[in-house]
């Protein structure tokens, strides 16, 4: 079985990212991972940080993280997948998102005045997977969205500095029927010691595999500390 991250922040795209991209390759190569999906923050933050408003090519600079890391990527024996953690406008709701192809999310103002709702339309056309991040995050206003907009929750978010609810996330997929996944949400090198992911008989090597993966359902889910 293949080990997969499914969240994880860069220093290059995410304004709370600590790590490098040679950091993040030795930790994932050192944890036994084989592929990591960089699902950098897709909001406001980032595209003002990155100057995305000065820059022609905005998927340049609003996946800069995931372009550093892949990039090294390379002398490691690791596949590194493009993700983005989308946050709307509309509030503090983040949702996590894969299935990503040239060009479908290269106009950050247009996607992030959506909202979720009209958003969903736009991913059932660009095959795009959507899971809601730590939908139970109340102290940073996060607010379990309504299943029908999405494909799935995060039932399991290993972030070692916020309490997420786990329980209620995964009680919320399952009630639902929909898609869950565990993740780290790794933002610093002191977060190896709660990581989470999943296990795959599919080695993914780029966002649309990812995305098939989900809705597959064909995997387990992967928590460090933890039998399963
Ligand atoms: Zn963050
Ligand atoms: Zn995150």
């Amino acid at each position: 079985m293949y080990k997969i991250e499914t969240h994880c922040h860069t220093v290059y795209s995410s304004v709370c990212g600590h790590l490098h991209a040679l950091q993040i390759l030795d930790l994932y190569k050192k944890e036994g991972y084989d592929a990591i999906c960089i699902t950098d923050h897709y909001n406001m933050q980032t595209y003002e940080m990155n100057n995305a408003e000065n820059v022609a090519d905005k998927e340049k600079a609003m996946f800069k993280g995931y372009l550093e890391v892949k990039d090294l990527s390379q002398f490691y024996d690791i596949e590194v997948i493009l993700g983005a953690e989308i946050r709307f406008n509309e509030n503090r709701n983040d949702y996590l998102v894969y299935g990503i192809t040239p060009g479908v999310l290269s106009n950050p103002k247009e996607i992030l005045e959506m909202g979720i709702v009209q958003f969903s339309e736009y991913a059932k056309q660009n095959n795009l997977v959507i899971i809601q991040a730590h939908p139970f995050r109340h102290h940073k206003h996060c607010i379990p969205v309504s299943h029908e907009f999405i494909n799935g929750y995060e039932g399991y978010n290993h972030h070692p500095r916020h309490n997420d609810f786990n329980e209620k996330a995964f009680a919320l997929s399952s009630k639902y029927n929909l898609i869950t996944i565990s993740s780290s949400d790794l933002h610093r090198s002191t977060d190896e010691e709660s990581m989470g992911g999943i296990k795959s008989a599919v080695l993914p090597r780029n966002s649309v595999d990812m995305a098939k993966i989900l809705l597959s359902r064909d995997f387990t889910l992967y928590h460090k500390n933890a039998e399963n």
